[in-house]
């Protein structure tokens, strides 16, 4: 790093908050993507909006690059370094400023972790339904700019749905507030919503307003397995349409061995079948439809538990295999296809692997909203090499857009998906996103080569 530009941080931030030691520097460099970071010029950490706009006007004028950093828990390389970027980490921005009674949002700063909002919602008897593996590092901040969603979408809906304001400083440094705090204010479109799921390309979001909503009754937890994945189409038809249901997920016999090898200690339910859905839900309907789905033996076993110890149990056959398979490095989709393609998308993709004899399919999602995680993992110690990566990726987009799906249903473009996404997109959004870029970040110092 040029001695100038370091001398200039000084001169915003503290010294205990500018972070250059390599390390340190690499850990801040990269996301939950396999991606290859580059160097980052250094790390700082904001404490207060005022450091926060000095430095984003520093970086204009020194022509740097800079990039926003949440808790790095995305999945397609939108938080990591390759530019030699300056990383702003929002992690001592994290406080709530304020709770407002009359209409139960929170103001916050964007650093603040994800379940720290849903204890304090906990704590306050109300609600923040946004939950997904990764709460315990991501940031608001960082679930606005992916507009995150996660495994109760299909009940509450994404990100965007409780975020009631925001302000942000564009990449060129304007001040920009669009938290007006009115329920109705019909002038015009809302131009905040611009920086919902932007990944970072627009600007900084310095405060974040979000709902919270009331406490939903106490849910029961299902756990379905079946063997054969046509049986599938039974079970939508029967259960998906209920308003009790409050999470709808999908794994395979596969997944459960593999949390099974990476967390020893874990007890899971014994029983029978190669696919499985989990199904939170509140109210007594929906255990009749599970009891016509075993009378009508379309299903091979149903295990229903209500204590929380019990409920968590379960969750984790789910929520912890992303982290069984870490190690793995395995090359990762996050796609969507109309629901009633759910099981067509499974098979497809099953029947493309098998063709690989080497390679195995982890393959898991939320089904209620038609969004299949497919994870490949080499078997044997075969690493997975770029050849096979790019015969893989080609295989499987070609499946996705053959069902008229989405190449990315919420772990966004970041730089992973950056090609498929150019050659997929419309023409005319994507002159629209880049003449935006172009307005709030003109020099392109902001998160560059990131989803345009
Ligand atoms: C195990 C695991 C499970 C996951 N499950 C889900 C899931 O079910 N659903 C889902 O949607 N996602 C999921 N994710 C992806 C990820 O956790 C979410 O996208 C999350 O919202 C990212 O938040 P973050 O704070 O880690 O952001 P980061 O990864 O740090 O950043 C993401 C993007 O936001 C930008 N950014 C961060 N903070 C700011 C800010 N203050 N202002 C402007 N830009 C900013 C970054 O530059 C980057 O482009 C999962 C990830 C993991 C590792």
């Amino acid at each position: 790093m040029k001695k100038d530009f370091y001398s200039f941080l000084e001169g915003i931030f503290d010294k205990k908050d500018i972070e250059t030691e390599e390390d340190n520097k690499y850990f801040y460099s990269k996301d939950w993507s396999n991606l290859k970071p580059s160097e980052p010029v250094a790390v700082v950490f904001p404490r207060e909006i005022k450091q926060l706009k000095e430095v984003v006007k520093l970086c204009n004028e020194q022509n740097q690059p800079f990039i926003g950093s949440g808790g790095r828990t995305g999945l397609s390389g939108g938080a990591t370094c390759l530019n030699n970027e300056l990383v702003i980490s929002f992690e001592k921005m994290n406080k709530i400023i304020d709770f407002d009674h009359s209409d139960n949002t929170i103001l916050c700063e964007p650093g603040l972790v994800t379940e720290n909002l849903q204890n304090f919602a906990t704590e306050n008897e109300l609600f923040y339904p946004v939950n997904f593996s990764s709460v315990g590092s991501s940031q608001i901040g960082g679930n606005i700019s992916t507009n995150a969603g996660g495994i109760k979408v299909i009940k509450y809906g994404l990100t965007k749905n409780y975020v009631k304001g925001l302000s942000v400083i564009t990449g060129d440094g304007k001040d920009l507030d669009f938290d007006n705090r009115l329920v109705k204010d019909a002038t015009g479109p809302k131009l905040g919503d611009l920086f919902i799921g932007s990944e970072g390309i627009f600007g900084l979001i310095k405060t974040c307003r979000m709902k919270l909503i009331k406490k939903p009754p106490p849910t029961k937890l299902a756990f379905i397995s079946f063997s054969e994945i046509e049986k599938l189409i039974e079970v939508r038809n029967l259960l998906f349409k209920s308003e009790d249901i409050e999470a709808v997920e999908f794994l395979t016999k596969t997944c459960m061995q593999k949390v099974k090898d990476a967390f020893k200690h874990f007890s899971q339910p014994d029983v029978k079948g190669h696919y499985f859905i989990i199904l939170e839900f509140t109210g007594n309907s929906i255990e009749t439809d599970l009891n016509k789905l075993i009378l009508k033996k379309i299903v091979d076993d149903i295990f229903i538990v209500e204590t929380s110890k019990q409920k968590k149990n379960i969750w984790n056959n789910r929520l912890l295999i992303s982290e069984s398979i870490n190690d793995f490095k395995p090359l990762k989709f996050d796609v969507s296809v109309p629901l009633s393609k759910f099981e067509c998308l499974v098979q497809n993709i099953e029947r493309l692997v098998k063709k690989f004899s080497k390679v195995e399919p982890i393959l898991f999602g939320h089904v209620g909203d038609g969004n299949l995680h497919i994870n490949l993992i080499g078997k044997d110690d075969l690493v997975i090499d770029n050849n096979l990566k790019d015969k893989l990726t080609t295989e499987i987009y070609k499946i996705i857009l053959g069902l008229k799906g989405s190449i990315s249903a919420e772990h966004g473009i970041g730089y992973l998906k950056k090609k498929i996404f150019l050659e997929q997109a419309n023409k005319e959004e994507l002159h629209f996103l880049k003449a935006t870029k172009k307005f709030y970040d003109p020099l392109n110092v902001l998160n560059p080569g990131k989803l345009i």
